[in-house]
């Protein structure tokens, strides 16, 4: 029997782009019949027709299987649902509104069967916003700094996993997903393939400023304790500082009583100063305490509505 590759498309309001992914992924499946596919698009709580479109798809072509989550999870997670319903022996991630070539998961195909168990697809140049090139330009540097796993730069989902990453990776149920810094964690042999990334085919992202932040945070926190230690050394700093206040405010108080009754600047500035300092602290660990607190209430990553899926699909 002919080995599977399974894709994972994530979809939210992609309604623009289906038919054109679709197509271009069809005639690429085509050309190259080494190996059986199947095709699982994960809709992720999408406003528009996508899910209509999805379904007109899966009921004319069984290499399509169509996971409708109940609600918006977010890309992370609906990339995680379908690495938990996929039987490949490879599995490649992608985007689906074009910005990650089709025909560079071949590329990555050729790569793992070399024998690399994980191939990330590495943005030789990216064609975003300033504002997105330049974020993720910070975000990807400050990762470097200060993660405890080794994140490749410049790459994002597009990827393929070998089915024995896949088994190790649904065995991770955290909440606040960093896909990629799970990746890297779990190790096997790695390497990654250059690729031009496109435009936006149709649409907008789903992937506003503030979605930016929680996931650049979510990279962050889940894979660094340096906030924390930061907080630490941050404290021995403060402290020093303010027995350096001391010490002068006590020297003054003898060598010039004269002059020590008007302090209120003085301690108006350090309590401000202080009180700023504690608020960013608290503001740390609640990050961390939030995140404690997501794990222990253990809910579902997801809620699927249905999984519409052909009864001659393969099973792995
Ligand atoms: N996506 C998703 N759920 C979301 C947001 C995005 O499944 O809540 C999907 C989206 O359909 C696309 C991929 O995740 O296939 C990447 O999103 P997008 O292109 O909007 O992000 P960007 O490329 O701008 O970072
Ligand atoms: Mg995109």
């Amino acid at each position: 029997m002919k080995k599977l590759i399974s894709y994972i498309f994530p979809i939210y309001n992609e309604y623009g782009n289906i038919d054109h992914l679709y197509k271009t992924m069809k005639e690429l499946l085509n050309q190259n019949n080494k190996y059986d596919y199947e095709m699982i698009f994960v809709n992720d709580g999408s406003q528009d027709n996508s899910l209509e479109k999805l379904l007109q798809l899966q009921k004319v072509d069984e290499r399509v299987t169509v996971i409708n989550f109940a609600r918006n999870f977010g890309h992370q997670v609906a990339v995680t649902a379908g690495l938990d319903h996929v039987n490949g022996d490879a599995v490649i991630i992608m985007d689906s509104d074009m910005q990650d070539p089709p025909h560079v998961s071949f590329d990555l195909v050729k790569k793992w069967e070399e024998g690399y168990d994980v191939v990330y697809a590495q943005r030789r140049s990216r064609r975003d916003s300033i504002l997105k090139r330049i974020t993720a330009n910070v975000f990807y540097r400050l990762l470097d700094k200060l993660a405890d796993v080794d994140i490749p730069r410049n790459t994002g989902d597009f990827r393929l996993l070998d089915r024995r990453v896949v088994k190790q990776l649904n065995k991770f149920r955290e909440h606040n997903r960093f896909l990629r810094g799970l990746v890297s964690y779990v190790g096997f042999k790695q390497t990654g393939v250059l690729f031009d990334r496109d435009k936006r085919l149709s649409g907008k992202t789903g992937y506003p400023l503030k979605r930016m932040v929680k996931f650049a945070i979510d990279g962050l926190l889940g894979f660094s304790w340096t906030p924390i230690r930061l907080i630490t050394k941050l404290g021995y700093f403060i402290s020093l500082l303010s027995f350096i206040g001391i010490i002068y405010a006590i020297a003054m108080k003898f060598l010039r009583p004269d002059v020590t009754v008007p302090g209120w600047t003085f301690i108006v500035i350090s309590i401000l100063f202080i009180g700023g300092i504690q608020l960013v602290t608290l503001g740390v660990l609640g990050n961390y305490i939030g995140r404690i607190y997501t794990e222990s209430q253990n809910r579902p990553l997801y809620i699927i509505e249905n999984v519409y899926r052909s009864n001659k699909s393969r099973k792995g």
